[in-house]
């Protein structure tokens, strides 16, 4: 990448799930167990730790680079899961300038990755209740011609409202499949650090705007 955007991004979202590390840990206790927001922080320290090679690399590599490490530090299905978001993304991008309509369709083919990864779908309390709104809304809001604070202020909406449509589901993938109706009333972890980035990402974008 040309300028120093990734780490800023990186350092920015390590700084939120930081300041949030307390609350994802009791939302994986409750219904998981516990470990999910080490398992982040052990894949962005990983990050930082190559901030300045991810500095020199065009996107689709560091892009790479990226889904590779958090594959390879995480640990826990949301390893796996976001190594495959990244790494899918990575691909997609191959050959693309980098606009919001083509980073729309980049993000959204490796949610849908994930999906496959993970045999999941909406509605099945993961963080593709998250994933997959937004992705679709950044979809249409770039189609659309959307005017770019707003889609940012959309996506950012799109985030929060899958991450809380996770506390009235029953879970049947990962974990929380496990405790059936004992899983209502209670967000999914991984759905809340979901969006917890996906909010980073456009409060940042926003501001530099
Ligand atoms: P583990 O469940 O192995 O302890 P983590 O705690 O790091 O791994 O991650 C748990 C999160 O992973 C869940 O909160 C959920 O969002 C997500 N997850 C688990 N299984 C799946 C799946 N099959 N598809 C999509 N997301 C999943
Ligand atoms: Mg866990």
């Amino acid at each position: 990448m040309s300028n120093s955007l990734l780490p800023q991004l990186i350092q920015a979202i390590s700084t939120t799930i930081e300041n949030n590390a307390d609350e994802v840990a009791e939302l994986d206790r409750a219904i998981g167990d516990g470990d999910h927001v080490i398992n982040l922080q052990r894949g962005l320290a990983a990050l930082q730790a190559i901030e300045a090679e991810l500095n020199e690399l065009d996107w689709p590599p560091a892009l790479m680079k990226v889904g590779m490490t958090l594959m390879s530090t995480m640990g826990g299905a949301s390893g796996s899961l976001f190594g495959t978001l990244f790494i899918s993304m990575s691909k997609a991008a191959r050959g693309q300038i980098l606009t919001t309509e083509t980073f729309a369709d980049i993000f959204h083919q490796g949610v849908k990755a994930v999906k496959q990864r993970g045999k999941a779908d909406l509605g099945e309390k993961t963080m593709l209740d998250t994933l997959i709104p937004s992705a679709n809304r950044l979809r249409e809001d770039s189609a659309k011609g959307t005017e770019y604070n707003q889609l940012l202020n959309n996506l950012s909406e799109q985030a929060i409202a899958g991450m809380a449509s996770t506390k009235d589901m029953i879970a049947t993938k990962g974990r929380a499949s496990f405790l059936g109706e004992r899983a209502i009333g209670h967000i999914d972890a991984g759905a809340r650090t979901s969006q917890l980035m996906i909010c980073t990402i456009t409060d940042l974008l926003a501001q530099q705007n």
